[in-house]
């Protein structure tokens, strides 16, 4: 399956990953009404790490066996056999938060004000994920293992 690839060494800390994934996964879909006029403001779903010098966007991996969906009490996360990407049911998400302990790598954000958490979903709606998209220095690559990543 295509995966989110990092490479963490040519990120430059611009956090326009972050901006434009709460972007795409807003309401108006438009940089200024998501950001001042909607709230609560939507979590991104993925979140810049900075250590000094280095920086390193943390997103979800979309394993091939996923700890959050064997942890879920609710069944809101699951694995689509078609594409691969670990997916929320928003419906049935309670904001439990076992998911997040579960993760290995840290990739899911709890949203204390919608009590759901904020999780990649790969922006199945387009051909590449916005951040992916919109990342200015190729940091992030959306590819098949070994294809360009
Ligand atoms: S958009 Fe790219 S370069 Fe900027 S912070 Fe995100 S991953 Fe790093
Ligand atoms: S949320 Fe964490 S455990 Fe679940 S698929 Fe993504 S990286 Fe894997």
């Amino acid at each position: 399956m295509k995966r989110v690839h990092i490479r963490e060494e040519v990120c430059v800390t611009c956090r326009r990953c972050e901006v434009y994934c709460t972007v795409e996964h807003s309401l108006s879909r438009d940089i200024i009404k998501a950001y001042k006029k909607e709230r609560p403001r939507l979590l991104a779903r993925v979140r810049v790490q900075e250590r000094g010098a280095l920086s390193v966007p943390v997103l979800c991996r979309h394993c091939d066996e996923p700890s959050c969906v064997f942890a879920c009490l609710t069944g809101a996360l699951r694995k689509d056999p078609e594409t691969g990407a670990v997916v929320l049911n928003r419906e049935k998400c309670v904001g439990c938060w076992t998911c997040v302990l579960f993760c290995p790598h840290g990739a899911i954000t709890p949203d204390p004000q919608r009590h759901i958490i904020a999780k990649c979903d790969l922006c199945s709606h387009l051909p590449v994920p916005a951040c992916v998209a919109n990342c200015p220095n190729e940091a992030l690559i959306f590819a098949e293992e070994g294809v360009g990543a």
